[in-house]
């Protein structure tokens, strides 16, 4: 991929596809780290000299139609405050122009017709805003939308942003010839919506670790009873393919050994820690146990490259956040390359402030896991075709 660290943009007008699709409630920001993730490239565009046009989504309106709860406008003057400078907010493409050292911010991008569809008239517009089109928004490298991809293809000059180039390093570590042992921790809510992911995984890991409701399906595999447990019966002869497989390649695949219950999910709720042959028939499986969390710290002490989504157990409800939380911190000591991707596992690293201690923190979801499926994602496509 090209980068754009490497070009020379002065005085040039430069497109940036950033991801500063914020959560928010009535017109407010309710959390920024989007916005702080995409900072440093804009700031790097404007002390290259560049005017700088930043397109993003936001939510999702009906495309085509403005509709005021989606406006880019408050995520304008976040930006503005830190950059300390006027952000304005472009309505049309008409409207886009900057001079070098100017910032401005296009409306909602799914507020024109053709985002989605990848329509290659607009995607030619978009790159046309400018003279360098930069690819930052990695939270949307899976989709192949005109901002996303189309205007990659299409623009004069096309390149990585930062953001995009630490994702994509971040993820070859461990995908491409990692360092050794490697490690997949894959727990959260469902295996059906990580079964590609704990497959591709399979033929590359040394170590295998389950948590969470996956971890769930896969005792139920085992015979084990599993109560009134998140899992899915469904999807026993997938985790039992998995384990076999797992066997076959000499890839260890320790499962919970205990687990913590109770008869239901909330707040205040006494866990009960209990073998994982003794799961009562009326109540629930919400994190691992303690012996587990020893087991699985174990089996990572000799692991040099880790990569984990997924929670341990229903980590938002204490007391059940403790499994995760003791992964976490046993992972932010390890002297292991630790990547940490999938919304929630972030969300608790995040929480019990053990960021900074990862070796990559992911801010894309989806487009991690399809990474970590072994998809080609369309725009890092698009960018490598471009280089
Ligand atoms: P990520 O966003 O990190 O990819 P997922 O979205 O797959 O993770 O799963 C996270 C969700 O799974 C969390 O909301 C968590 O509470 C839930 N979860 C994990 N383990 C359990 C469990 N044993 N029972 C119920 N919910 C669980
Ligand atoms: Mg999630």
């Amino acid at each position: 991929m090209k980068k754009f660290v490497d070009l020379d943009v002065r005085g040039k007008t430069v497109v940036i596809r950033q991801d500063l699709n914020v959560p928010m409630k009535n017109g407010t920001i309710t959390n920024d780290k989007r916005i702080r993730a995409a900072l440093p490239t804009v700031k790097m565009a404007l002390e290259k000299g560049a005017g700088v046009i930043l397109i993003s989504h936001l939510g999702r309106p009906v495309e085509g139609e403005y509709a005021e709860e989606f406006s880019l406008k408050p995520v304008a003057e976040h930006l503005g405050k830190a950059l300390g400078m006027t952000v304005s907010v472009a309505k049309d493409l008409a409207s886009c122009h900057v001079k070098p050292g100017q910032c401005q911010l296009l409306e909602n991008i799914r507020f024109f017709k053709g985002e989605k569809k990848n329509d290659p008239a607009l995607a030619k517009q978009l790159a046309d805003l400018g003279d360098v089109y930069v690819m930052d928004a990695f939270g949307t490298a899976h989709r192949a939308q005109a901002s996303t991809e189309g205007a990659v293809r299409q623009a004069k000059i096309a390149c990585a942003g930062p953001l995009m180039v630490n994702e994509v390093e971040a993820f070859g570590r461990v995908l491409n010839d990692p360092k050794r042992p490697l490690a997949a921790i894959i727990g959260g809510a469902k295996v059906s919506t990580k079964l590609g992911v704990l497959n591709n995984l399979l033929e590359k890991v040394d170590i295998l670790i389950v948590g969470g409701g996956i971890a769930n399906t896969f005792l139920a595999a085992m015979g084990y009873s599993v109560g009134t447990s998140l899992y899915e019966p469904d999807l026993i002869e997938e985790a039992k393919k998995i384990m076999q497989k797992a066997k076959d390649k000499g890839c260890q695949l320790p499962l919970p050994v205990d687990v913590v219950t109770a008869k239901e999910l909330a707040q205040g709720q006494k866990g009960t820690e209990v073998d994982v042959a003794h799961v009562p028939a009326d109540a629930m499986i919400l994190d691992i146990g303690s012996q587990t969390e020893a087991l699985y710290a174990k089996v990572l002490k000799e692991a040099q490259t880790v990569v984990w989504n997924g929670p341990m157990g229903a980590f938002e409800t204490e007391p059940f956040h403790k499994g995760t939380v003791a992964l976490a911190r046993d992972l932010a000591n390890s002297q292991a390359f630790v990547v940490v991707g999938g919304g929630d596992s972030v969300a608790c690293v995040e929480k019990y402030d053990l960021a900074d201690k990862m070796g990559y923190i992911s801010t894309g979801g989806g487009a991690s896991l399809e990474l970590l499926e072994g998809k080609q994602l369309p725009a890092i496509a698009a960018l490598e075709d471009r280089s």
